[in-house]
């Protein structure tokens, strides 16, 4: 056990820590010194008491891993074998994510004699996926929702509001004339203009809504259980910080980059859908660039 590679310590049916094993001490920081013979292998992992699995099997409390660790894994174990995954803020080596088992070690006569605890350090796994997940639902530029994300979001946000009977309500926003501020800034240029733009529409969101960058310089606002009042308010609220950010476009008809918003909300109505909403919201931006840009548009009823 000592020489293990894998992190592990083991505890006697008092809770008591038999074994802190060379890798452990290793992960945790703590030499087995500090915690064999005690109850307090929590030192090595948080700066309060809180049991580990292995407290929990000696303990017969193993029903209390939800409330105890957010993420099991391996659910289809025998119950006396507790797997879980957390982050773990560690007193002596910061925040790691931790995989851990513990299982127990019966005796000839099948009573429990002591509760082995594995950990394994999976940091570098998870931030690796975390990256990825990033990567695949975060547009590079901006940092705001990609279009595959704004996509699977209407979806499950359209469901959940015919589900509640609630009002569902999307914004297309459109950059004006900015092919012409590309032509005299630029295409990096271009770039840094998106990226103040993207912080200003955001900066208007509340926690449920989703800003995405639909394509090119068109942002998609989806507003859950917004009526097409809430919404216009909302709509004009980006309008004017945008224009606010006085960024100059000289060769376009205002002064500064603006944009131009279609809003449409949807209302509970089953033959309806996604697409529609689209259609409608897109429909009115192109009202609102017709009408002269620099405004927002909704259309004449609120439903589709
Ligand atoms: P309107 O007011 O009618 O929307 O005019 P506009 O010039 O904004 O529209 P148009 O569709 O003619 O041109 C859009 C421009 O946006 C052209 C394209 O080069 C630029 N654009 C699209 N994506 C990016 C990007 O990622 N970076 C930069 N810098 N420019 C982009
Ligand atoms: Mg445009
Ligand atoms: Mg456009």
């Amino acid at each position: 056990m000592q020489m293990l590679a894998i992190p592990a310590f083991v505890l006697d049916t008092s809770c008591k820590v038999m074994i802190w094993n060379r890798a452990c001490e290793h992960l945790t920081g703590v030499p087995g010194c500090e915690v064999l013979g005690t109850s307090d292998q929590w030192r090595g992992f948080h700066d309060e008491p809180r049991p580990s699995l292995a407290d929990l099997v000696i303990q017969n409390r193993t029903d209390e891993i939800h409330q105890l660790y957010p993420r099991q894994v391996n659910p289809g174990r025998p119950a006396s074998h507790l797997t879980a995954e957390s982050w773990c803020d560690m007193p002596r080596v910061g925040r790691r994510y931790l995989a851990a088992d513990a299982s127990p070690i019966l005796g000839d006569d099948g009573s429990l004699v002591a509760v082995v605890q594995t950990l394994r350090d999976l940091t570098d796994e998870k931030m690796a996926q975390i990256k990825l997940e990033q990567l695949a639902t975060r547009d590079g530029l901006t940092g705001l929702a990609n279009r595959r994300c704004f996509d699977d979001t209407l979806l499950a946000e359209w469901a959940r509001a015919m589900r509640q009977s609630q009002p569902l309500s999307l914004l297309m926003v459109d950059v004006d004339n900015f092919k012409s501020y590309n032509d005299a800034n630029g295409h990096l240029g271009g770039d840094e203009c998106l990226k103040r733009i993207a912080g200003a529409v955001s900066g208007e969101m509340r926690a449920n809504d989703l800003v995405a960058r639909y394509g090119g310089e068109e942002f998609a606002v989806i507003l859950p259980n917004q009526s097409l009042k809430g919404a216009a308010i909302v709509a004009e609220r980006i309008r004017s910080r945008v224009e606010r950010l006085q960024v100059p476009n000289r060769n376009g008809a205002s002064t500064y980059v603006t944009v131009s918003i279609g809003a449409a909300t949807a209302l509970a109505a089953p033959d309806s859908s996604p697409g529609e909403l689209l259609a409608i919201a897109d429909a009115a931006l192109y009202r609102a660039k017709h009408m002269g840009r620099n405004r927002i548009s909704l259309p004449l009823t609120e439903t589709c």
